[in-house]
């Protein structure tokens, strides 16, 4: 018990949110740096040449330039396990992006300085708003021309309605960024560059009057630095944990993953402030306490054809509670069956590795030949009573057309396998042409290249006119009129679909007895 304590509280799993281009991937991989896990840094460049580096590892996010898969990685960082949990950053992912988010305890949330709050960060942080996720901010690209940083807090505040409170006060801004004041350690951090930022920037530690910065920065910027320092640490509001936690203030760093500057604060204000993994509250009002003595854990992702060497499927689990040892039996409760989780592995990019052990907080892969799906619990004893993952009523449809009639095989374990991914969600299964439903045009191709280039099962997809759909029960099934497109999911729920939100209106006035769902009604 008092091992699995004491691994708990080292734990911190977290997500990075991000407008696309904010610098996530760069991010990531001078977390990786500081963290020990690469020892060189440097793979990052503009998306349309990138090749490697560790969270990219599929053909379709190197061609098209956008973060399509999520991939977990573990390193350590002064004592701490870090599970970093890499979110598709394209604003057409929402669902992907959800079950990501689901899985984490805290978030980076990643401004651009010149751009502030951007449209996709706005979703994403409405997403951890739900969950009352703490949220950790940094101001990137801090060595570039950039917004006022009183503006800069004033933006998130007046745009995501949250109290943004500054640990760090920045030194200039553009070419001339050297470094912070760390508002509450009251020491001046100055760094300097390193080349192509490959290794840890050195840092030199001073105080704010420090003759040779006033040098440095010249009497007057000098004057207006301590200004601001002293307005920032007066006149905005503490630093508050209990409200962190709660989810309604950000503290929020100041740097640049480019050059490092600011990576290792961010990093030890995870350990520091970020929570370790929290006890869930269950649907029966009870709680699940990550340090119970027994095993839980969820499926918050799916991924087939990681390696394409392998050619595999992943369940990607995150521990809720209890130790997690390798060769243990675990109930499905889905399944209602146990099954022996006999090769966990951790990924890191393209390289796997055994796991022994896990804890809460960790993600650990289990290599399945179809057994799992989306929101899977596995656990020891009774299943908890929590839906960890609610699905969404796709927006856009299509009917899936296979061109070439000899790959009907490969055809009907594609779609299959891309539902459990959560890729698409499938309707009318049984029939010739089943039709699927994805969250953002972009998924369909995404669907389609995957088909191909994985199954080879070339496809024709010819889109239907439909907006929305709502889940209805079986009893209200039959209550719908002939006219109303009436679908059924792949546990046979039938689902109702729209032409537009109107429709959807005027179905609700004329038949207002029908319950509509968003999310299936039992699963
Ligand atoms: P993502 O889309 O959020 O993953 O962003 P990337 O990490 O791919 O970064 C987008 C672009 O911004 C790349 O050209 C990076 O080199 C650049 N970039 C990332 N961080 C910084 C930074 O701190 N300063 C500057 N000047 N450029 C950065």
């Amino acid at each position: 018990m008092a091992e699995l304590t004491d691994e708990i509280s080292k734990r911190r799993a977290f997500a990075i949110i991000a407008h696309p281009d904010a610098g996530k991937t760069t991010l990531t991989e001078k977390l990786l740096l500081y963290g020990g896990a690469i020892h060189l840094a440097g793979h990052v460049r503009a998306k349309k040449d990138r090749k490697s580096t560790k969270s990219d590892f599929m053909a379709l996010e190197q061609e098209r330039g956008i973060s399509v898969s999520t991939a977990a990685l573990q390193f350590n960082y002064e004592g701490h396990v870090m599970n970093l949990l890499d979110t598709p950053g394209h604003q057409d992912f929402s669902e992907d992006t959800y079950r990501t988010l689901m899985a984490v305890d805290s978030a980076i949330m990643l401004l651009d300085a010149s751009r502030g709050v951007e449209p996709q960060t706005i979703k994403l942080f409405k997403i951890c708003r739900e969950r009352n996720l703490p949220i950790i901010t940094f101001i990137n690209k801090m060595d570039m021309p950039a917004l006022e940083a009183f503006e800069l807090l004033d933006n998130v505040e007046k745009v995501l309605g949250i109290s943004a409170v500054p640990l760090v006060w920045p030194m200039g801004s553009g070419r001339d960024f050297k470094g912070y004041f760390d508002l509450y350690g009251k020491k001046l951090h100055r760094f300097e560059r390193t080349t192509g930022g490959a290794h840890r920037a050195p840092e030199a530690l001073s105080g704010i009057e420090d003759p040779q910065v006033r040098e440095l920065m010249g009497e007057a910027e000098h004057d207006k630095f301590c200004e601001d320092v002293a307005i920032a640490g007066e006149a905005l509001p503490a630093f508050d944990k209990e409200k962190f936690l709660r989810g309604e203030m950000t503290p929020v760093l100041f740097g640049s993953a480019v050059t490092n500057f600011g990576v290792e604060h961010l990093l030890a204000n995870l350990t520091d402030l970020a929570p370790a993994p929290r006890p869930i509250v269950l649907d029966n009002g009870e709680t699940l306490k990550p340090d119970e003595n027994r095993f839980t854990g969820f499926v918050f992702k799916m991924q087939a054809n990681m390696n394409k060497l392998h050619r595999d499927r992943v369940a990607f689990l995150r521990v809720t509670s209890g130790k997690f040892e390798r060769g243990m039996s675990v109930n499905v409760p889905r399944l209602g069956k146990e099954v022996k989780l006999a090769n966990p592995v951790a990924f890191f990019g393209q390289e796997r590795t055994t796991i022994d052990t896990a804890y809460p907080g960790d993600i650990i892969g289990i290599i399945s030949p179809g057994l799992y799906r989306l929101g899977d619990i596995l656990c020891e004893g009774n299943p908890p009573t929590f839906h960890p993952l609610p699905r969404f009523a796709p927006d856009v449809y299509a009917r899936i057309v296979l061109t070439d009639t000899g790959k009907t095989k490969q055809f009907r374990k594609g779609i299959t396998e891309l539902a459990d991914e959560g890729v698409v969600q499938l309707f009318n299964l049984t029939e010739q042409t089943p039709l699927i439903g994805v969250i953002g045009q972009l998924q369909f191709d995404v669907f389609k290249y995957r088909l191909e280039d994985e199954y080879g099962a070339p496809v024709r997809l010819e889109p239907l006119p439909f907006e929305c759909s709502r889940w209805i029960s079986k009893e209200d099934a039959e209550k719908a009129g002939r006219f109303d497109k009436i679908v059924y999911d792949e546990l046979g729920n039938p689902v109702l679909l729209f032409e537009s939100q109107f429709r959807l209106r005027s179905f609700q006035e004329q038949n207002p007895d029908v319950v509509l769902h968003m999310h299936p009604i039992v699963i």
